[in-house]
């Protein structure tokens, strides 16, 4: 079996699969993407995820490239031509092809639309989940509209790169002010010394992460309550926790910042209290459902 994607009305084997160099996103970076967990045949999220997909591409003026009922049954398909049950589908829409120029085609273009999907082993975050990770801080150099989810990524890639390159899974940023924005590709949390969960407002300053906003439901559901606001790195230092959301990491304990461990430098109870209840609040969609019903 070869790994499909699908391209611009197209499932093409992953290796062939390729835009017009002309296409916006290729020159400009000019788009939008999601990306969606599949778990044990489920999508997670998927409305919220198609949700936020609609609220960036209205931001920027990009037309959808089809409807949702029709976008749904692709990301179905290639999770079904790549036989993933656990994994993500990642889908991206740019404003199309034209010729290179910084202004918006005259003309309106189709949007281009691009969709991969690719295998994972939930066992594998669960192990990581229960050693904790570590994460560095960076400077956070990207733009002021990082609410809208685009494709212009390259802070985060060098935020990430210099993750990497000090054994780190996640680059942690910072504003000009000394707090704490979120990850790279992440949201981020703390659980302050007097036990107060705490995360920034999802403001201009940070990408409302869909697992970010399950993850307030599942505090409500645990009864803990939550504080909306601003912290700095040095609160984040001596919390008791600190932890990561996204759709690829659900909820991620860090266990050192900066190579200095959080509290006794293990994973704490309350990310791991929200990570175990995470599945039972999430929407799950069934991959092989009716696409009428999505
Ligand atoms: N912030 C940024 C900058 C991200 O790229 C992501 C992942 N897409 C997130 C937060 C987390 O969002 P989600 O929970 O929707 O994956």
């Amino acid at each position: 079996m070869f790994r499909t994607a699908y391209v611009n009305g197209r499932y093409v084997r992953h290796a062939d699969a390729a835009v017009h160099v002309e296409d916006r996103g290729y020159q400009l970076a000019d788009g939008v993407y999601e990306v969606v967990e599949l778990h044990e045949g489920d999508f997670i999220d998927l409305t919220g995820h198609l949700d936020r997909l609609d609220r960036s591409l209205s931001e920027l003026a990009i037309a959808a490239p089809m409807s949702r009922l029709a976008l749904v049954a692709v990301l179905r398909e290639v999770a079904r031509r790549n036989r993933i049950r656990s994994g993500f589908v990642y889908l991206q829409v740019t404003r199309g092809v034209a010729p290179r120029d910084h202004a918006f085609p005259k003309t309106p273009v189709r949007p281009a639309l691009v969709v991969t999907a690719r295998p994972a082993d939930p066992a594998k975050g669960d192990a990581m989940a229960a050693a904790g990770v570590a994460a560095i801080t960076r400077p956070d150099e990207r733009w002021d509209r990082v609410d809208i989810k685009t494709i212009g990524l390259l802070p985060n890639a060098l935020a990430k790169q210099a993750a990497r390159e000090a054994g780190a899974l996640e680059a942690i940023l910072v504003d000009a002010d000394g707090h704490v924005t979120e990850g790279a590709s992440t949201n981020v949390w703390i659980v302050t010394a007097d036990g107060a969960l705490v995360t920034r407002p999802a403001d201009r300053g940070i990408l409302r992460g869909i697992t970010r906003t399950t993850v307030l439901k599942v505090a409500a559901a645990e009864g803990l309550s939550v504080e909306e606001r601003r912290f700095t790195v040095a609160e984040a230092l001596a919390a008791r926790e600190v932890f990561l959301t996204s759709a690829g990491n659900l909820v991620m304990p860090i266990v050192t910042l900066d190579g200095r461990p959080i509290a006794n430098g293990a994973p704490g109870s309350v990310a791991t209290r929200l990570r175990a209840a995470f599945r039972g609040v999430a929407e799950h969609v069934p991959l092989q459902g009716s696409n009428k019903s999505a």
